[in-house]
């Protein structure tokens, strides 16, 4: 049976469905591969890799597995065009594979054959990937009419044990759902925005620099594409400062209805009784509890509905007064080389005060009480390795001179700052995501809101942030 372009066209309709319309297209030196989650009548990825100018494509109702045990069934469907690699969105119900299609993993490969084609006829395929989840060497091998097995060879690469905590598009991040209601990680509409009064939008915030009620929501507004993963289905503490920074400053802790776009959460308390929490429902959310002054927010490290399974951990080193910068980033370095050790992967941000918080994505967690145990061995073991240095002991009394590793946010019921807030500290800056490598170039408040905002253009220093499970 022939497996080429004029199947794939023929199967369509393209004046129903958005799929590209197959036509070669010329190879690119790197050869591209891209795997498409795919929930039609059957839940399925399709796995596709550039060769001579199409996409060669396999169904693998599974998915790929990184236990080279596992064999996967992969059937071999007809060739699509390499523009299908960018194609995320819903095919009609009714169409030719009707349902949602989300952009699982891409990336190149490199056969391991002189002759790609010519090893795919002869049924022994193998090749590495170089894509975000999938990498390493891999192989397909025909057992019989359109079936093969896809298979992960022997090599030190190590990937995700289970397929499925993979939930969002590589690409877009989006889940399933998100895609089929076409909901982009968006910007906020200019008539929600209409919706929004901000009242008092001159009022200063800050004096040097200059930054107003206005510009707070400017940013905000402009940040929360990439700020609203980290808030969603998190509860939150709101600081509220009606007089800016030099004001007074409210805690909220607790829900209120003055906001329509918060969702209450009742969590019993430790003397059994229950107590309102929040969290915000969308960006619009948000930006009502700005223009209600709220102006920094800090977040549980749990997610709603599991609220007693933390999914991260934040260490803050909190220096000694006096203590230099260099000591603190020495303290962040070592601080991940012990996560390291324990082949942990972490990220860094800027605290926007003296300080940098570094934050450990934690799928395995099961309840506050490892979290709070795991956390507290982390610093004790700071402690142990550099008594100097550092100390897990809360009493100020045992931190002269040295930096404090704070594990104690590690519990259930306490906040950090989240990633892209606002820090009303001696000067107004960011809580920002930075690169590791950028540790010796960022000071820890230099991230002001014009910095934050250039940032924003490059990519992400956190985007795979929630891929990772460990
Ligand atoms: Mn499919």
């Amino acid at each position: 049976m022939k497996k080429n372009l004029e199947t794939y066209n023929q199967k369509r309709n393209f004046t129903k469905t958005k799929e590209p319309i197959g036509k070669k297209e010329p190879s690119k030196r790197k050869l591209r591969f891209v795997v498409q989650h795919h929930l039609a009548r059957k839940d399925h990825y399709d796995f596709r890799l550039e060769l001579h100018g199409s996409l060669l494509s396999f169904a693998v109702p599974k998915g790929p597995s990184y236990n080279t045990q596992d064999k996967r069934l992969a059937i071999h469907v007809e060739d699509h065009p390499l523009e299908y690699r960018n194609f995320e969105g819903t095919i009609p119900k009714g169409e030719y594979g009707g349902g949602t299609v989300m952009i699982w993993d891409e990336g190149t490969w490199t056969p391991l054959d002189k002759d790609p084609a010519l090893a795919f006829k002869n049924g022994i395929l193998k090749f590495s990937l170089e894509g975000k989840r999938l990498k390493g060497k891999w192989s397909l091998i025909h057992f019989k009419e359109e079936n093969w097995l896809l298979r992960k060879e022997k090599d030190s690469v190590k990937g995700f044990k289970d397929i499925k905590r993979f939930t969002r598009s590589i690409r877009t991040k989006r889940t399933m759902r998100e895609i089929e209601t076409n909901a982009p990680k968006r910007q906020i509409t200019k008539e929600e925005m209409a919706n929004i009064e901000i009242t008092n939008p001159d009022k200063i915030i800050s004096r040097n620099p200059k930054i107003t009620k206005m510009d707070l929501v400017h940013y905000y507004q402009k940040v929360l594409p990439r700020m609203m993963p980290f808030l969603e289905k998190r509860l939150m503490s709101t600081i509220r400062s009606p007089n800016g920074m030099e004001g007074e400053k409210f805690y909220k802790k607790h829900f209120e209805a003055s906001n329509q776009n918060l969702r209450k959460i009742y969590i019993p308390s430790d003397s059994n009784k229950k107590e309102d929490y929040y969290s915000i429902k969308n960006p619009v959310g948000l930006l009502q509890e700005v223009q209600m002054n709220g102006y920094e927010f800090h977040l549980w490290g749990s997610k709603i509905p599991k609220i007693l399974k933390p999914d991260m951990l934040v260490f803050d080193l909190d220096p000694d007064q006096n203590l230099s910068l260099e000591k603190v980033r020495q303290g962040v370095k070592d601080l991940k080389s012990i996560l390291e050790e324990l082949s942990l992967v972490s990220f860094l941000k800027t605290s926007g005060g003296k300080g940098y918080h570094i934050v450990v994505p934690m799928t395995s967690l099961k309840n506050w009480k490892e979290a709070r145990d795991f956390a507290q061995n982390i610093a004790k073991i700071m402690e142990i390795k550099w008594p100097l240095r550092y100390t897990s002991n809360v009493r100020m009394k045992s931190r002269k001179g040295k930096i404090f590793i704070d594990w104690i946010r590690n519990t259930k019921g306490a906040t950090s700052v989240a990633p892209y807030s606002v820090r009303l500290k001696k000067k107004l800056s960011v809580s920002m995501p930075i690169r590791w490598s950028e540790l010796d170039k960022i000071k820890p408040d230099e991230i002001t809101l014009d910095l934050a905002l250039k940032r924003l253009k490059r990519k992400d220093p956190w985007e795979n942030f929630f891929d990772i499970s460990q």
